[in-house]
């Protein structure tokens, strides 16, 4: 149920409508109206899998650990397999259109920006994207559908055929670098960017919880919308609070032009 009061979505509208170089920055609350549970809501994979495990470090050396890490992966992807963009996903594609937006920053690896519609070169995916799987040593692209067959029937994922080395999702796990440009993209999209909008996250992961005062601290209007409190609330120019879809479907019904 949206809390947010009239006011408050007219005030991002009109931001919106002001803004040359919009960007919104989205965490795994875009996604959950979707069917796919964020990590730290009841219900979500904190509950069933042990973050501390899943780390890269425990990837790399421990074969037990590996394994946890594919029944991790095969769960994901059983969760997102046959999801669709919602219409929150829907809105932040259509302000791309609408010429509002320059670019969408996103921690979630579940594709959905680009299936709703953003010009995929302009999705900045910090955490990577779950739809691929590489060699960790030469960077040799697999094809993950095999592997989660092979992972179906109870098999092991084998090493990477040209080199030996560890084959892995290309998703970025705890202790493990983000990949470096991609940062470097999205932080100068915040450095730049007029107005940020950020989307159902917790802001509490680190590098991209750093991100909103990155574009407060370089003259940026900060709006944060979420259905829970988040650490950056106290910087932010507006607080939405509500459930992601409702309100920005509220937010694009007042747009100019609509
Ligand atoms: P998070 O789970 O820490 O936070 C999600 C936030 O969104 C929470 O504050 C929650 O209250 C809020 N929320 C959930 N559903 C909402 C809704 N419908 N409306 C309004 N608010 C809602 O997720 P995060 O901030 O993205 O944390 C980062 C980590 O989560 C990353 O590592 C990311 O890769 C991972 N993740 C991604 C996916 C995905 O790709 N869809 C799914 C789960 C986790």
């Amino acid at each position: 149920m949206t809390t947010a009061n009239e006011e408050q979505l007219k005030t991002c509208a009109r931001w919106i409508n002001e803004s040359k170089r919009g960007v919104v920055f989205t965490g795994a609350g875009i996604s959950t109206e979707s069917g796919i549970p964020d990590f730290r809501s009841p219900g979500g994979l904190w509950e069933r899998f042990d973050p501390s495990e899943l780390s890269f470090q425990n990837f790399q050396s421990n074969p037990r650990s590996r394994r946890t890490y594919w029944e991790f992966y095969r769960e994901n992807w059983r969760l997102s397999k046959d999801v669709k963009p919602n219409r929150a996903h829907l809105a932040v594609a259509s302000l791309e259109k609408l010429g509002k937006i320059v670019a969408v920053i996103t921690q979630n690896i579940d594709g959905l920006h680009q299936a709703a519609g953003n010009t995929a070169e302009k999705v900045f995916e910090l955490h990577g994207n779950m739809w691929e799987v590489r060699c960790l040593s030469c960077n040799a692209l697999y094809d993950w559908e095999e592997i989660l067959s092979a992972l179906e029937e109870g098999k092991h994922v084998e090493d990477c055929g040209y080199c030996g080395g560890l084959l892995k999702p290309a998703t970025v796990s705890f202790g493990q670098s983000l990949p470096l440009q991609t940062l470097k993209d999205a932080q100068e999209y915040c450095m730049s960017c007029d107005l940020l909008i950020c989307i159902g996250s917790s802001l509490v992961v680190y590098p991209a919880a750093g991100l909103p005062e990155l574009a407060k601290n370089s003259g940026a209007r900060l709006v944060i919308i979420n259905r829970e409190s988040t650490p950056k609330d106290r910087i932010a120019d507006l607080v939405i609070r509500g459930e992601v879809g409702e309100v920005m479907s509220e937010i694009m019904n007042l747009l100019d032009g609509s």
